[in-house]
Parts: structure tokens; sequence; C-alpha cells
């Protein structure tokens, strides 16, 4: 049953220094109705920053508290910009307090789990503030902490959702405070059941915004974006981008498998399970009206770009030069998964197995360690892979015209190739 409740999720961009939050106010006053819930991602860079911190405490080189001194300042700076009144800082400064204890002792929990301790304070500085300055211009917004209310597992970095017990704090502790006003709670971290702190993956604030939907049975979800909406291939990297006004969830899901980033792959999944659309609108532009993503999509698409730059090609060979089969393909993908590395594209030949995975030295490196003793193993980088969906031959055939393709694989639908970076 749909509710008639509308989540909206603000990302990072959207509020990244005074000015922004004041267009964000601006914004939600411009709206018909002001939404039922409202998911807010951290400032700006704020995540990154922060994960900055984590590395320099872990390696305990440079200094993390000063480090963390800089996120804290710039925080302290946008609360001033703003002018707004109270115990803000007293605010903040609570919230930094527990991080600022887990630098002062020699780091011994795992990485993931400090991470999640660390990075989980962005959404909580930025959402006190956001709050505190729309209550002071009078939108009537009521602040949540959301790790009492979004459960998840202990896998560190990468929560899975309690979907079980999360449903209940939902009725418990959201469905009477939205008696109150908008509810504006953080993106992208959750709470164990120990009541330790977790993320959700980066960029995770779409996958919050699309849990608390489906927990709320909500009508709709609106993702603001710097971006005008779904569009054809990345903005930030072509000029021949279009926009799609309509998508439906299936080709949403196989945009974002393909790495397109305009939306977490997870987010799509609990909203299409209750047939919830998804809006993916710019908050520079609020009065155009983006992309739709529902059941229905349109019946012909345009050919859709998915680049994913950085990425190395590893060619592996039989050391007795013996034809790849079962046996090494098994090895093979129990070094990957031991390894942590995620293959973007493969292709089996009779004598080598080729992959395309993210270019990251070190994993690539350890793994080819653990090749060493039955395998050769070439890489070549960088590449880059090209997915075109809804591609034509033309399209193809200049592509081959102009780059270097080392690999292509074209399906009914989806053309992938490797292109020599
Ligand atoms: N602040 C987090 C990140 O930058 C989550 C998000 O923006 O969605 O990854
Ligand atoms: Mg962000």
């Amino acid at each position: 049953m749909k509710t008639g409740i509308s989540v909206h999720k603000f990302g990072g961009a959207s509020i990244d220094n005074a000015e922004s939050v004041r267009n964000l106010a601006s914004l939600l006053k411009q709206l018909e109705m002001m939404p039922e819930v409202m998911v807010v991602s951290a400032m700006g860079k704020t995540t990154n920053h922060l994960e900055e911190v984590v590395d320099s405490y872990v390696a305990q080189e440079g200094n993390a508290m000063a480090k963390l001194d800089v996120v804290r300042q710039h925080h302290f700076d946008i609360v001033r910009d703003l002018g707004i009144e109270g115990d803000i800082r007293d605010q903040l400064n609570d919230v930094m307090v527990e991080a600022e204890w887990l630098l002062e002792d020699q780091p011994v929990d795992s990485y993931d789990y400090i991470y999640d301790q660390v990075v989980s304070i962005g959404e909580l500085l930025s959402t006190i503030i956001v709050n505190a300055y729309l209550q002071s211009v009078d939108l009537p917004v009521v602040w949540l902490d959301i790790r009492d209310v979004l459960k998840t597992d202990d896998t560190y970095r990468n929560g899975q959702v309690d979907w079980h017990r999360t449903g209940k704090q939902v009725e418990q502790i959201i469905n009477p405070l939205l008696e109150k006003g908008t509810v504006l709670t953080q993106g992208f971290i959750a709470g164990t059941s120990e009541n330790h702190s977790m993320t959700l993956g980066r960029e995770g604030s779409d996958y919050t915004a699309a849990i608390l939907a489906n927990c709320l049975g909500a009508q709709s979800v609106t993702a603001w974006k710097d971006v005008p909406g779904i569009m054809t291939e990345d903005p930030n990297i072509s000029d021949q981008a279009q926009l799609l006004p309509r998508l439906s969830y299936a080709e949403a899901v196989e945009m974002t498998y393909y790495g397109a980033k305009v939306i977490h792959p997870r987010t799509l999944k609990p909203l299409k399970d209750k047939e919830i659309p998804l809006y993916v609108r710019s908050f520079l532009d609020p009065q155009s009206e983006g992309t739709l993503v529902s059941d229905e999509g349109p019946d012909v698409y345009p050919p859709v770009k998915v680049r994913l730059k950085e990425q190395a090609l590893i060619q592996i060979r039989t050391r007795d030069s013996s034809f790849v089969v079962e046996d090494h393909l098994s090895q093979i993908f129990g070094l990957l998964v031991r390894n942590h590395i995620r293959i973007s594209l493969m292709k089996n030949l009779a004598v080598s197995f080729s992959l395309v995975v993210n270019d990251d030295i070190t994993k690539i490196d350890s793994l080819l360690k653990d090749l060493e003793e039955e395998f050769t193993s070439e890489v070549k980088r960088p590449v880059e892979l090209l997915t075109i969906r809804h591609y034509s031959s033309d399209q193809l055939d200049q592509i081959r015209e102009q780059h270097r393709v080392l690999i292509s694989e074209t399906s009914f639908d989806t053309a992938q190739l490797v292109l020599k970076g």
C-alpha cells in the first residue's frame, strides 16, 4: 500500500557551503509540498577528507587529529556563514568526540570498522547544520539519527540491511515523527545491532532513500543531483550527453551494473520491489523535470554509454600452453575472490583467459604473485571499458576507426569494447 509519503535525497554537492544550503532551503520552499522524509549526505567532499583521516590514523603517518580538525573548522565556518544561532558548535563537537577518542589510542580494530566509526560522522555533521538552518528559516524539520532505525549486520563498509528490524524501527520511530514535520536524516550510514556505526558503500545515500521508501511504502523517491537527470553518457566526460526523460528499472539496473555513477547500484531493487518511482532531478535547475525511473520505460532507447576508465587488462595463460579449462578457471576465480578483485569483463580463448578489472596496482600485484606458479600473465594498463547499450553497428565501426580496440564483445543489446587508454 502506498502512503503518499515522498522521500527526497540531497547529495553532498547540494550542501557544499553556506550558499548552497541557502539554495536548498529556497528549493524546498518552491516545492508544492515539503517532502515527508529528507535524506542528506555529508557536505561536499567531507567523506573524502574523513577517509584521509582514517588512512593517516591507521598508517600512523601524518597527523590524523589535525586532519580531523580541518573537517571541524570547515563545518564551523559554514555555521558562521549561515549565521545560525544556538549551541550548534557544541552539537558538532559532541559528534566529533567519539572519533577523537578513537584516534587517541593505537589502531587495533580492523580497518573497515575504524573507517565506519570515523567516516560516518560526515553525515551527522551535515544534517545537524542543515537541520538547524532549515528550522531557522521556518521550515518544519525534525532531526533523526538514522543509526537507530536503519539496522545492518556487521559487514563494515558494506552493511547488509536487516530488513525485518529496520521495518520495525521505521514503524516505531519514523511514523510518529512524521506528525511533527519533515524527518531529516543521514544517508549512507546505519547502525549495527550493537549500535556501532556502519556505512553502506560510497555514494550510498541514494540507497538509504530507497530503503526508507521501501519500508514506508512511499509514493516516490526524488534524488537531487548536480546533473540534469540520468543521461545517455556522463555529462562530466562528454558534451554529447542527452537527458533520458524516462527509464525502466531494468534499464537503470543495467546502467548501474556496467558502472554508471549517477545512481548507487543497490538503490533500484528496494524501489522496484514496491514499484516506487524514482525521480532524478537537478538542484541547479529545479524547474526542469529530470528523469523518471519506473516500471515503464520508452519503447526505444537511444544509445547509452558507460565508460570505466583506469582499468587494467590481464591476460592469463597456462605455463605449459595447454588449454585454459574449468580447473584453471576455478583456480583463477578463487584467487580473484581472495584478492577482493571484481571483474568488469572477461573473455575465455583457447589458451588464454582475459580479464578487465579496476587498475588497483596493489591488488593486481598480489593476484599476479598468486597466479605465478601455474600461469603466466601480462597486464596492459591503462585501458578503458566502454559499454554501449542499444548500440548501432555504425557506431561501433566509428569507434573502431578512432581507437585501438583490444577486445570487443557484442550481444543482442549491449556492446562492450576494451580500448587502449
Ligand atoms: N557521503 C557519502 C559519499 O560521499 C555518501 C553519499 O554521498 O551518498 O560517498
Ligand atoms: Mg557524497
